[in-house]
């Protein structure tokens, strides 16, 4: 299965790819993890990527579509795969359809988790993440049992750089310009299946199964 998670920063598309992957045994692909990773190590190509993304704006097209194109011929992704944050463009989105062309297969299901504005900004200002093990924290809805440090392995909590405020809105403007437009792009080929992306983790997860034609044990419909 291949299948695309579209949505707004903080829509949970992380979360619910994590989930997937248990689910259906296939990677999750997350061009922001690459490129946070990259930026880490110092390569090149985070030296080149910082700069966009402590701005909020995205990395150029040319940059991500190359990651891609030599993540998904690796061998764990012969069954298929979860694309987290990508496309994030029409010309990315293009680029994808064209390579899959090539491989003589094409994208399954493109999910697209729906979230306001004002609920994107409560929840990306208070998430926190581990420096050591990448976990995930929320200071409002899922707390560690000692402040500022991780519950797995005592590493030290910290907000990403582009989890602030000022940024955020920044991201989300980028959002509804440069990456909405993938809705109707993706409704049109018949691909796009709509879920609701407020609620708790565990409802929002059921919808996305729901939406790919499974019913709540996980069985095909
Ligand atoms: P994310 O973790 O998906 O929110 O991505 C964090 C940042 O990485 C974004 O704000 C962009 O600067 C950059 N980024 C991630 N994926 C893409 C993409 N597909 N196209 C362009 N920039 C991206």
């Amino acid at each position: 299965m291949k299948l695309i998670l579209l949505g707004p920063p903080g829509a949970g598309k992380g979360t619910q790819a994590v989930r997937l992957v248990k689910h259906y045994g296939i990677p999750q692909i997350s061009t922001g993890d690459i490129l946070r990773k990259a930026v880490k190590e110092g390569t090149e190509l985070g030296t080149l990527a910082k700069k966009y993304m402590d701005s909020g704006e995205l990395v150029p097209d040319e940059v991500v579509i190359g990651i891609i194109r030599e993540r998904i011929v690796e061998p764990d992704c012969e069954k298929g795969y979860i694309l987290d944050g990508f496309p994030r463009t029409i010309a990315q989105a293009e680029a994808l359809d064209a390579m899959l062309a090539k491989m003589d297969t094409a994208i399954d299901h493109v999910v697209n988790i729906a979230v306001r504005d004002e609920e994107i900004v409560k929840r990306l200002t208070g998430r926190r993440t581990c420096s050591n093990c990448g976990a995930g924290y929320h200071i409002l809805f899922d707390t560690p049992k000692e402040e500022g440090v991780c519950d797995k392995c005592g590493g030290k909590l910290i907000q990403r750089d582009d989890d602030k405020e000022e940024t955020i809105r920044a991201r989300l403007k980028v959002y509804r310009q440069q990456t909405e437009p993938l809705i109707a792009y993706y409704e049109k080929k018949g691909l796009l299946r709509m879920v609701p992306g407020e609620g708790n983790m565990e409802e929002i997860f059921d919808a996305i199964l729901k939406a790919l034609g499974e019913d709540f044990d996980g069985k095909s419909v």
